[in-house]
């Protein structure tokens, strides 16, 4: 029951993983309004050099069937599935109260397409945790999702709905045991919010905390009744860097591989955590923050890989982009290729863009503190808890196709690559 299908083959780290790419190209002509932060434009720029450094030759690129309101519907209130089907620009002036229920309106805006964007985003993480389920692949991409923030029936920090949370539910189906692995620089809150009381769920974030969005994720905060010590937390200060991060995260989630033993693991890789970040203060590269995928795919588990916050967004689609190439075990040259965007990445015109020399405000006796509370917090998990299935409940339906073919689950077909179609490329 536990494998789903899956067997990886153990092996070095250089082993090649088969790995599925979910994108949408309608995804980048999303827009929440001028001058704000979340800029969904970032994931076509990802998917641009992605294009232009070859990899999306090396992996299967599908682009995933919307999510329906029924499947909205298993994590979401109906009541705010429905408003978020119905609202627009136009309508909203009518609809105070509604949007003031729902959190909708400043952070988290109404704008055209709103619950096609949800639908979109939302479609390819349930379509890639439906991919590993089936043995599909071994690693899933969907650059779109990790909308960490949203809420059963509320937006927030600039998430609908939470992409997350059904790719968990759908694993669950298959997996006893899900590992949930947050990096985003803000904690993930609506996803540990939804598990937080059951051991079926793990999660980790690791995140700011300190008078900084959403304010949630103590280190205290360890889950509640079956779920105590299956939710973890771990507060950073300003200014991490490379070094002080990965102190941190190898222990911990080398820990919580041992103990917990995940049938399945999604990894939110927010690009806020960065260096450089419009609205982040740590001080990550993106090798720093990209040793997270690697060590997480030296386990050789099913990973689903999503995306996350990032608002300095040339910064963001270099992660992503270098990223994909660590999943795919392809490393990359540091000089970018030409491509439609390539005036974004100037001066340098590099991958890799060097961190700053701002202050670490996490001392290293801060830092072992947190390193010695996380592993005792583990060392009260004496063995991965397992639950009897009756009947694997069937997948999500989701019929992807593939981006070139209406045919399914067809190779991508590097000759008949989209980027060649002009219309898309702009808003
Ligand atoms: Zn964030």
């Amino acid at each position: 029951m536990e494998s789903g299908g899956n067997s990886l083959s153990s092996g070095p780290d250089g082993v090649k993983r088969k790995v599925s790419y979910f994108y949408d190209p309608e995804v980048g002509n999303y827009y929440y309004g001028q001058g704000h932060a979340m800029k969904p434009h970032r994931i076509r720029m990802t998917h641009a050099l992605l294009a232009h450094y070859g990899l999306l030759q090396h992996m299967q690129v599908l682009k995933p069937t919307p999510a329906k309101d029924r499947d909205l519907c298993k994590f979401h209130a109906d009541d705010y599935v429905d408003f978020l089907r119905a609202i627009t620009p136009e309508t909203q002036q009518d609809q105070l109260r509604q949007l003031k229920r729902f959190n909708v309106g400043e952070d988290c805006p109404v704008f055209d397409g709103l619950y096609s964007f949800c639908q979109t985003y939302a479609g390819g993480s349930v379509a890639g945790a439906v991919k590993l389920n089936q043995g599909g692949s071994d690693i899933a991409l969907n650059w779109a999702g990790g909308l960490h923030h949203a809420k059963k029936c509320e937006a927030s920090g600039f998430c609908y709905v939470n992409d997350i949370v059904l790719a968990i539910l759908e694993l669950l189906k298959v997996h006893e045991r899900v590992l949930y692995v947050d990096i985003d620089i803000h904690h993930g809150d609506g996803v540990e919010e939804a598990f937080y009381t059951t051991d079926r769920v793990m999660t980790v974030s690791f995140h700011k905390f300190g008078d900084y969005f959403p304010g949630t994720g103590d280190i205290h905060d360890v889950g509640y009744d079956k779920g105590k010590y299956y939710s973890l937390n771990v507060p950073l200060d300003d200014g991490i860097d490379d070094e002080s991060y990965q102190s941190l995260f190898k222990p911990i989630i080398g820990k919580v591989m041992e103990v917990y033993k995940p049938g399945a693991v999604i990894l939110q890789c927010g690009a806020d955590s960065l260096s450089g970040d419009r609205l982040g203060c740590f001080n990550l590269s993106i090798k720093g923050h990209a040793e997270c995928v690697r060590f997480m795919r030296s386990f050789n588990v099913p990973l689903l890989l999503l995306g996350g916050g990032g608002y300095t967004i040339r910064n963001v689609a270099r992660c992503w982009c270098y990223e994909t190439g660590v999943a795919l075990g392809i490393e990359l040259d540091d000089k970018m290729p030409q491509h439609e965007y390539y005036e974004y990445f100037g001066p340098e015109y590099t991958l890799h863009v060097a961190p700053s020399n701002m202050e670490n405000k996490n001392s290293r006796q801060l830092l072992e503190e947190i390193r010695a509370k996380l592993l005792d917090y583990l060392s009260k998990l004496q063995h991965a808890p397992s639950v009897q299935f009756q009947e694997r409940p069937p997948d999500t339906e989701l019929p992807e196709v593939d981006e070139d073919q209406d045919d399914g689950d067809k190779r991508w077909d590097p000759d008949s690559d989209m980027d060649s179609d002009d219309d898309w490329h702009r808003i």
